[in-house]
This record gives structure tokens, C-alpha cells and sequence, in this order.
């Protein structure tokens, strides 16, 4: 690890300033992330600005129905909340399927946003990597990519994001607030992940000197939130494949509300034309969305089992929301 100094902030005005002020720094939250990479080289900032004591770590319900979640809610707490639990259930089943519960203890709302890929190839130092080290090449490409990307890739890399909570966060219609030197700026969550393009490095639409504030969700649509997770040990593993359901049930019949998936992209994937197109029987409504949503699917011979598994994941959380009794 290279040497860093550290100042534990005591305001978010301090952070912000801080930040704005201090080249090479990076933010400290709960440091699931940021310190393995540390470890690693892979992130050598040279200031870590502690920023777990500033607040912005309640959850709110705002004037619109809505809510409000603090940057630094943590993981845990977030998926037990009542609310929640009780109007945006979808988001807590993704939460509760993220990492362990001790990350959950430690891991905050902005910094699941903000995580890094996990593409082996981003974390072993002797391959190429332009999200690594932008202009070296993308040794993933023509390696072993079975858990990579599907859709959005580009020929300089084929990166997954790896939350489960921001999937389940693009189906609610988050919105990222962050305050930067300028003031306040509202981020849709279609619009804070980037597709790699030929400049994989810039991950999200933050600026430099911004800090995530809180995400707002919108008022409650209600109709039956499933979250399914296909991944390769049940205990502790990113996804494969998952998928962040809101569905309506009328008898035998399903309708899609909304549906977002994760691990098919380096962003959550939403395609909203493959939403509200009426009443089906599970195996028929999962074939036509998927059908929508895998438009333009681009596979490696390595992970081209991904555009069935997500078919299959759809057609199984369809099921889920049939028989779920709530
Ligand atoms: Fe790096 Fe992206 Fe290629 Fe992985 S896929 S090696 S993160 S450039």
C-alpha cells in the first residue's frame, strides 16, 4: 500500500471543500472497496478524506411520497428499514442478496453505487486493463470472460458493475443527488453509470470534486417486487446474472411493471420497451421482454450462456411474483 494521509471530515461543507482543495484525494466510507484496492495498488490515492462522521445517514420520506436515502445509509440498515421493506420491497431483497452481512454492516448507499468492476483481469496487475490503466489494452477480450458483459461493451472493455442494490434502484427510478463546489445537481440513475466506450476509466457522470448526498426514490407504484439472483455459490458471490422484477398478477397472468437487469452490462440494464405490454403466462411474458431487452447483445464465446440464464432468471422471477401471496 503507498503512504496517504488522512482527515476525518467533520461536515459535509468540509468534505467538499476538502475535496475541492486537495489533488489525489478520494473519499472514505465504509471502505469495502476502496481499501482492497488500496492494498492492491490498484487505487494509490495519496489523501483519504473520512467522511463516515458528517450525517447523511437517515432515510427520509420526502413531500412527493417519496424517499430520501442518505449517502452514507449502510447497506444493512437500508434493507431492514420499514419503509423499505414495506413500499420498495425490491430493493431490499437486492440488498439483503449483496455480499455478506458483515459488509452489509459496513458497506454505505454511495459507495455501493461508486464500487468498482470485478473483472478478474481489473485486479490482477500483471494484465492489460484500460479501466486500470487507460491505453494498455483489455486482456478480458480475447480471455476468459464468462462472467463479463453482454450488452453496452465496447472493444476497449467488457466490464460488468457488480451492485445488486443499483439494479433494483434503476427499476424504482432513483435519482442521484450530489453536491459539488457549484452546488447541488440532481443524476437520474439511467444516467450516473457509464458505458465503457473507448474511456472505460470514467465509470460514473460524477465530477471530480462531487459528493454523492442521498438518492431519492419516487412514490411507491406498489404491485409485487422480486429480486432473483443467479450467481455461482448462494453464500457470497456477485452476480452472473439478477434481475429487479415489479409485476402485476391478475389469476394465472403476469404483467411487467418494470424490470431492470444486473450482470449483463457495466451499468444496470433497462430497456422500458420491454415493460407494460399486458398480461401473459410467465414463459410467453419472459420470452417476448427478454427478447426486447437482449437487442443488440453482443457475447463472447465465454459468457454467451448469460442471454439464456437471463431469460430463464425472468421467467423464474415471473413465477415468483405469481405465487407470492403478498
Ligand atoms: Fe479492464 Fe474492462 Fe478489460 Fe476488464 S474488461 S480487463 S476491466 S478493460
Amino acid at each position: 500500500m503507498k503512504d496517504f494521509t488522512y482527515h476525518r471530515a467533520e461536515s459535509l461543507y468540509e468534505a467538499v471543500t476538502l475535496l475541492a482543495s486537495t489533488p489525489g484525494a478520494k473519499l472514505l466510507a465504509g471502505g469495502t472497496n476502496l481499501l482492497d484496492l488500496m492494498k492492491l495498488q490498484i487505487e494509490t490515492p495519496r489523501h483519504l478524506i473520512d467522511i463516515n462522521h458528517i450525517g447523511l445517514d437517515k432515510v427520509e420520506t420526502l413531500a412527493s411520497g417519496g424517499l430520501a436515502i442518505g449517502a452514507l445509509v449502510r447497506n444493512a440498515d437500508l434493507a431492514a428499514h420499514p419503509i423499505v421493506r414495506r413500499d420498495y420491497e425490491v430493493l431490499s431483497r437486492a440488498l439483503v442478496s449483496g455480499a455478506s452481512g458483515q459488509l452489509r454492516n459496513r458497506a454505505t448507499t454511495a459507495g455501493n453505487l461508486m464500487q468498482r468492476t470485478r473483472c478478474p483481469y481489473f485486479y490482477g496487475t500483471t494484465k492489460a486493463c484500460n479501466k486500470r490503466l487507460p491505453g494498455s489494452g483489455c486482456d478480458a477480450i480475447d480471455g476468459f470472460s464468462t462472467n463479463l458483459a453482454v450488452l453496452g461493451a465496447s472493444s476497449s472493455c467488457i466490464a460488468t458493475h457488480s451492485s445488486d442494490m443499483a439494479v433494483a434502484l434503476r427499476a424504482l427510478d432513483a435519482m442521484i443527488v450530489v453536491i459539488g463546489p457549484a452546488g447541488e445537481r440532481r443524476i437520474a440513475l439511467s444516467d450516473f453509470h457509464r458505458l465503457p466506450g473507448k474511456t472505460p476509466h470514467v465509470e460514473t457522470s460524477l465530477d471530480n470534486h462531487e459528493i454523492i448526498a442521498r438518492v431519492e426514490l419516487p412514490a411507491p407504484i406498489g404491485g409485487r417486487h422480486v429480486y432473483r439472483k443467479v450467481r455461482e455459490r448462494a453464500s457470497y458471490a456477485f452476480a452472473t446474472v439478477s434481475v429487479a422484477l415489479i409485476a402485476q398478477v391478475k389469476a394465472e397472468r403476469v404483467a411487467i411493471d418494470r424490470v431492470a437487469f444486473g450482470g449483463l452490462a457495466a451499468k444496470p440494464w433497462r430497456v422500458e420497451a420491454a415493460e407494460g405490454r399486458g398480461f401473459g403466462h410467465p414463459g410467453d411474458i419472459a420470452e417476448a421482454a427478454a427478447s426486447v431487452v437482449l437487442d443488440g447483445a453482443l457475447p463472447t464465446v465465454h459468457n454467451r450462456y448469460k442471454l439464456n440464464l437471463a431469460r430463464q432468471a425472468l421467467h423464474a422471477a415471473l413465477i415468483d411474483a405469481q405465487e407470492r401471496r403478498t
